[in-house]
C-alpha cells in the first residue's frame, strides 16, 4: 500500500501545480488522449479488478462488471463523444446597457483536484470522478478506501501505470492519511461517502474556501402504492435493495407500501428473493459479504429492531447476510434512524400518500426515492412534494446509470453532481469574460462626463 508522509503529500501536490501552469492538461487533444488511456487501461486488467472486488466484496464477475466497469467505459466513451463541444466558450446574449460588447462564459479546469472515494463500489467511484476531473482539464489526486485494499493496490498499479504523479497520483490508506490530504489547499475537492465524514471534509475545505462536491448517503424510501404493478415493482425492487448486498447508496432504505396490496407485495418479493438467490444466499457465490466485521456486526443488531418475515440467516464464516424483511419496526429504533447500507429491508405501511409524505418530510433529504404507481399525478405529486436527490418512477438505480441525468444529493444527502456532462461542469470553474468594443464609448458612465456617444 502505497501511503505518504504530509512532506510527501506536499511535494505531490506542489508537483502537480507546476504541471498544471506548464497549460499542458488543458489541450483537448492532451485530455482525449488521457481519456482513451484510461478506457485501454481498465480493459488490461479487467480480470484483477474482477478478483480484488471479489476478495473485497464477494461480488460476481457480472455485478462486477456491469456496475464497476462497464459503467466506466460507458461514462469515458460519452464524454469523448462530447467533450469537443462542452470545452467551447458559450457565447451569452448582451444586455441593453452593454451594446457593442459581447459576453462569453469559459470552461476552465479548476487546477490540482482531490477526490476521496468510499469503499462500496470501490473501483467505480474512485474512476468516474477522475473520468470529469481529466475532461475538465486538473490534475488530480486520488484517495481510494482502505475498507478494500485489493481495489486500492489495483488501482495505484493501474494510476501509476498511466500516468505520472505530476498529473494523476493516487495516495492509499485510511483516515490518517484522508485527513492529512485536507490539510492541503486543494482548488477543489469530490468527496463520497458518509454523511458524517461529509461534515469532516467540508470544514476542512472551508479552511481553503475550497469547493466540494459532497457524494453523501442516507435513508432512501420506495412507496408502492396500491395501484403499482406488484409482480414488477417486487422485481426492481428486489434487484435494487440486495444488488451488492444492499451496500448500495442508494438502495432502496426502507419500504412504503399501501396496506390495501403489504400481503401480495410481500409474497412477490420473497418469490423473487429466492429466484434471484436461492433458498440459502448466503452460501451464493454471486451474492455480496459485508464488507467487514465491524458492519457485519452492526447489521446483524438491526435484526433485532422488528420482526423478521424472511430470512434474518447469518453466516458467521462468509460474512453474508441472506436478503431480510423485517416487519413492525420501531420508527425510533437505529434500524429506521440509521443508513442500513446491507441487506436488510424494513416494511412499513401506510394507508394514505399523505401519511407516507409526511413520514418521508419528517426525516432528513434523502439521496434517492423511488415511487411505484400506475397513475401520473400519483407519481408526479410525490416527486413535486418531496425534495430528494434523484430517483426513479416504477424502479430503482436505473437512474444513476445514464449519463444524461446528473447525479448527486440535496440536503444531508449531498451537494453537487456529476456524471456525463455534469462531472465535465462539476470540475469546471465557469469563468465570465466580456469583449468590449472600442468603436465606440459611451461617455455618460463615466463621472463628470457630458451625456452622449462618442465614436472614438
Ligand atoms: P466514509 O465516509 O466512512 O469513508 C469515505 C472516505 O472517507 C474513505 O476514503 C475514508 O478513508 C475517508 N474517511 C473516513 N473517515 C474520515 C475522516 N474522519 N476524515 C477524513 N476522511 C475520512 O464512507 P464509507 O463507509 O466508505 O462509505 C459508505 C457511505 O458512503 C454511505 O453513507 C453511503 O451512502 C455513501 N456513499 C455515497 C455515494 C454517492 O454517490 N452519493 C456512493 C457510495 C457511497
Amino acid at each position: 500500500m502505497i501511503e505518504r508522509s504530509a512532506a510527501e503529500i506536499q511535494q505531490i501536490l506542489q508537483n502537480q501545480r507546476t504541471y498544471f501552469a506548464s497549460q499542458e492538461t488543458k489541450a483537448l487533444p492532451f485530455r482525449m488522449e488521457q481519456l482513451k488511456k484510461l478506457k485501454t487501461g481498465i480493459k488490461r486488467h479487467e480480470q484483477e479488478v474482477i478478483d480484488a472486488l471479489a476478495l473485497d466484496l464477494g461480488k460476481s464477475e457480472l455485478e462486477s462488471y456491469t456496475t464497476e466497469i462497464g459503467i466506466l467505459y460507458e461514462e469515458i466513451n460519452f464524454t469523448i463523444k462530447h467533450l469537443k463541444s462542452w470545452v467551447k466558450p458559450k457565447k451569452v446574449k448582451t444586455a441593453l446597457t452593454h451594446v457593442g460588447s459581447k459576453g462569453y462564459v469559459i470552461p476552465e479546469p479548476y487546477g490540482a483536484v482531490l477526490v476521496v472515494a468510499p469503499w462500496n463500489y470501490p473501483f467505480q467511484l474512485a474512476l468516474s470522478p477522475l473520468i470529469g476531473a481529466i475532461a475538465a482539464g486538473n490534475t488530480a489526486v486520488i484517495k481510494p478506501s482502505e475498507l478494500t485494499p485489493n481495489v486500492s493496490g489495483i488501482l495505484a498499479n493501474l494510476l501509476q501505470e498511466l500516468y505520472p504523479p505530476s498529473y494523476v497520483s493516487i495516495i492509499e490508506g485510511g483516515v490518517q492519511t484522508s485527513q492529512a490530504l485536507l490539510e492541503e489547499r486543494f482548488d477543489y475537492i469530490f468527496f463520497t461517502g458518509s454523511p458524517a465524514v461529509g461534515k469532516v471534509v467540508m470544514e476542512a475545505a472551508s479552511r481553503h474556501l475550497t469547493p466540494v462536491t459532497l457524494e453523501l448517503g442516507g435513508k432512501s424510501p420506495v412507496i408502492v402504492h396500491e395501484d403499482a404493478n406488484i409482480p414488477l415493482a417486487a422485481k426492481r425492487i428486489v434487484f435494487g435493495k440486495f444488488m451488492n448486498a444492499g451496500q448500495t447508496c442508494i438502495a432502496p432504505d426502507y419500504l412504503l407500501v399501501h396496506s390495501k396490496i403489504k400481503a401480495p407485495l410481500i409474497k412477490a418479493m420473497k418469490e423473487v428473493i429466492q429466484t434471484f438467490y436461492g433458498s440459502d444466499p448466503t452460501e451464493n457465490p454471486a451474492y455480496s459479504k459485508i464488507v467487514n466485521e465491524r458492519h457485519y456486526n452492526r447489521l446483524s443488531g438491526y435484526l433485532k429492531d422488528g420482526t423478521v418475515i424472511y430470512g434474518g440467516k447469518r453466516n458467521d464464516s462468509k460474512q453474508k447476510i441472506a436478503p431480510t424483511l423485517l416487519d413492525s419496526v420501531k420508527l425510533d429504533s437505529p434500524l429506521m434512524t440509521e443508513e442500513i447500507f446491507g441487506p436488510i429491508f424494513p416494511v412499513l405501511e401506510y394507508t394514505s400518500l399523505e401519511e407516507a409524505i409526511e413520514l418521508i418530510h419528517s426525516r432528513p433529504k434523502p439521496l434517492a426515492l423511488y415511487v411505484f404507481t400506475q397513475d401520473k399525478d400519483t407519481a408526479a405529486e410525490v416527486t413535486g412534494r418531496i425534495s430528494f436527490g434523484g430517483g426513479c418512477i416504477n424502479d430503482t438505480l436505473m437512474h444513476i446509470a445514464t449519463p444524461f441525468l446528473p447525479f448527486g444529493g440535496v440536503g444531508e444527502s449531498g451537494m453537487g453532481n456529476y456524471h456525463g456532462k455534469a462531472s465535465f461542469e462539476t470540475f469546471s470553474h465557469h469563468k465570465s469574460v466580456l469583449q468590449q468594443t472600442n468603436r465606440f464609448d459611451f461617455s455618460f458612465r463615466y463621472p463628470s462626463a457630458k451625456n452622449g456617444l462618442k465614436l472614438v
